[in-house]
C-alpha cells in the first residue's frame, strides 16, 4: 500500500460518492434492470493487468450504478432503512483503513475496550437495565446481523438446558415466537438443531395490534410441559418487520422466568427509537430478559453492518461459543484470564471487523440529542403520512403506526371485494415502484395484501413524504381504485 496512491485514489472514490449522494434523489429508486443486464457487460475473466482507478470508477458509474436499487435515495421506503451518514462512513473508513482484527483482547486491546465501552453506551441510550451492561455484570458485542445474534443466543440457551438434560434432551427443547417474528428466528432454531416439530409459531390478531399475548404463549408452554417437552427460548419482538408490532416484554418476561425460558428481545429496527424516552415503555420489563439485540445499521446512521447484542450472562454465551486452540493461546499474562473479553467467544466467526470504531464515531459526532432529533423527525413524517391516509378515507391503516413504519391499503368498496382489492393494492405497489419516484415493499396479514412505507432514510425530508403521498394518490387513480368516487 503506497500512501500517496492510497490518498489519491481514496480521494477519487470519495468525490465519486459525494457526487452520488448529491444526485441520488434524481435517480429512479428501483432500476428497470432485466436479468443478465450487468453480466452482459462484464468480460468472462478478470484482467491480466491491473487498470487505473479512474477507468474502474467510470465503469461503476456507467455499468453498475444504473442497475442498483438506491437504498440511500430519500425516496426509498422499502423493507427497513439501511442508514448511511458522514460519521458512519468516516467510522467505516477508519475501521477498514486500520484493518485490525479484534477477535481477542490481545489481538488489539483498544478495539476490544472500545467495543465494550460503546455497547455499554448504546445500552444506556436505549434504556436497558444495568444487568446488560459490563458495568452491571452483563455485557454486549457487535455482530454483523440480528440473525447471528439470534443463533448465538439460541446456542447459549440450548447448551444451558442440555447441561441439565443431557444431549438427547435436544429433541425435547421447544422454541416460541409469534407469527410476526422475523424468519431469522426459525432459521436460527434450525441451525442449532431444534426439531422443527418443536417450533411454536403463535398466531397474533388485530385485537392485540399483532403483538403476542402472554395468555397465548402460556397456553402453548403449559401444553408442552404437560407433554414432557422443555420450553427453551422465547423471541419477543419490539417492532416487527411486517407491521411494526410490539410484543409485551414484561408479561412475556414473567412467564419466561416462571418456566426457566431464555427470553430474547429482538428490536432490530425499533431499537433505534428506544433512545427516545417516549418509546422506552416498549421495553418495560427488559430486566426479565436474557438478551436484547438491535441493528444500528438500520435506523441509527451507522453504515452496514452493525448489530448490538447484549446478554445478562456473558458466561452463558461464551460457554457455548468459546474455542481455545493453541495457535490462539495467550502468552501475555496481563491480557489473559478472568474479566478479559475475547470477542471470538461471543460470536460465530473468528475474524471480525472493527465495528466499534464506526458506532463510536457516530455516537461522538451526533450525540444522544442529535440521534433523538433524527429519529423523531422520521416518526413525525410517518405520522403525517398516516394522517393523510386516514383523512382520505379510501385507504385504511392496517396496524397502529408505533414508530416510523406505516402499513396501509386501499379499502374494499363493497363487502366481499377482498380478492379484487388485494389485486388492486398489488397493482398500486407495482405502479408506485415502476414510476421510479419512490420504492415501497409489501406484507400479507390476515390474508390481506398490505403496502409498507418505512420512513427512516438519512436523506429523507418531509417534502419527499409529501411527494410520495401525491404519487400514491396518482397511481391509485391510474390503477382504477379512485374511479367513480
Ligand atoms: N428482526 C427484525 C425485527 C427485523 O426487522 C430484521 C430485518 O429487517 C431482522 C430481525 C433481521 O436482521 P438481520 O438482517 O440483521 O439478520
Amino acid at each position: 500500500l503506497d500512501p500517496e496512491t492510497f490518498a489519491g485514489e481514496s480521494r477519487a472514490v470519495i468525490n465519486f460518492l459525494a457526487d452520488y449522494y448529491r444526485d441520488v434523489e434524481t435517480y429512479q429508486v428501483q432500476p428497470q434492470a432485466l436479468p443478465g443486464c450487468l453480466r452482459a457487460l462484464l468480460p468472462d475473466a478478470p484482467p491480466e493487468n491491473g487498470e487505473p482507478m479512474d477507468v474502474i470508477l467510470e465503469e461503476v458509474r456507467t455499468h453498475i450504478v444504473p442497475a442498483l436499487t438506491h437504498w440511500q435515495s430519500p425516496k426509498f421506503f422499502g423493507y427497513f432503512p439501511m442508514n448511511a451518514s458522514t460519521a458512519g462512513f468516516a467510522g467505516e473508513m477508519l475501521s477498514t483503513g486500520l484493518n485490525i482484527v479484534p477477535f481477542m483482547r490481545v489481538a488489539s486491546p483498544a478495539a476490544t475496550e472500545l467495543e465494550s465501552a460503546v455497547v455499554d453506551w448504546m445500552g444506556k441510550l436505549v434504556g436497558l437495565p444495568d444487568r446488560f451492561l459490563f458495568s452491571g455484570g452483563g455485557g454486549g458485542v457487535l455482530h454483523g446481523s440480528t440473525c447471528e445474534a439470534v443463533v448465538c443466543t439460541l446456542a447459549a440457551a440450548r447448551d444451558r438446558a442440555l447441561s441439565r438434560l443431557g444431549h438427547e434432551g435436544i429433541l425435547r427443547l421447544v422454541v416460541y415466537a409469534s407469527d410476526q417474528s422475523h424468519c431469522t428466528f426459525q432459521k436460527g432454531a434450525r441451525i442449532v438443531g431444534i426439531p422443527r416439530s418443536n417450533f411454536r409459531i403463535i398466531p397474533t390478531t388485530a385485537a392485540s395490534g399483532y403483538g403476542l399475548t402472554a395468555a397465548s404463549v402460556r397456553d402453548a408452554v403449559e401444553a408442552d410441559v404437560a407433554s414432557g417437552l422443555v420450553p427453551l427460548y422465547l423471541c419477543a419482538t419490539v417492532g416487527t418487520t411486517g407491521l411494526g408490532a410490539v410484543d409485551p416484554v414484561r408479561d412475556l418476561g414473567e412467564l419466561a422466568q416462571r418456566h426457566g425460558i431464555w427470553l430474547h428481545v429482538d428490536a432490530a429496527y425499533a431499537g433505534s427509537a428506544l433512545i427516545c424516552p417516549e418509546f422506552q415503555h416498549h421495553i418495560d420489563g427488559a430486566e426479565l430478559a436474557d438478551s436484547v439485540s438491535m441493528n444500528p445499521h438500520k435506523w441509527f446512521l451507522t453504515n452496514m453492518d452493525c448489530c448490538c447484542l447484549w446478554v445478562a450472562s456473558p458466561a452463558a454465551l461464551t460457554s457455548a461459543l468459546s474455542t481455545n486452540p493453541e495457535y490462539l493461546s495467550n502468552v501475555t499474562e496481563e491480557s489473559a484470564g478472568a474479566g478479559v473479553v475475547d470477542y471470538k467467544d461471543w460470536q460465530i466467526a473468528l475474524s471480525r471487523p472493527f465495528r466499534a470504531m464506526k458506532l463510536w464515531v457516530v455516537l461522538r459526532r451526533y450525540g444522544g440529542a442529535g440521534m433523538r432529533a433524527y429519529v423523531r423527525r422520521h416518526v413525525e413524517m410517518a405520522r403525517w403520512f398516516e394522517q393523510a391516509l386516514e383523512a382520505d378515507g379510501r385507504f385504511e391503516v392496517v396496524a397502529p403506526t408505533r414508530f416510523s413504519l406505516v402499513t396501509f391499503r386501499l379499502r374494499p368498496r363493497h363487502e366481499g371485494d377482498g380478492d379484487a382489492v388485494d389485486g388492486l393494492n398489488r397493482r398500486l405497489l407495482v405502479a408506485v415502484n415502476a414510476s421510479g419516484r419512490a420504492f415501497m415493499t409489501h406484507f400479507v396479514v390476515d390474508g390481506k395484501f398490505v403496502i409498507r412505507m418505512a420512513v427512516g432514510g438519512a436523506m429523507t425530508e418531509m417534502r419527499h413524504v409529501h411527494d410520495t403521498w401525491e404519487l400514491v394518490r396518482e397511481k391509485a387513480e391510474e390503477v382504477g381504485a379512485l374511479q367513480n368516487e
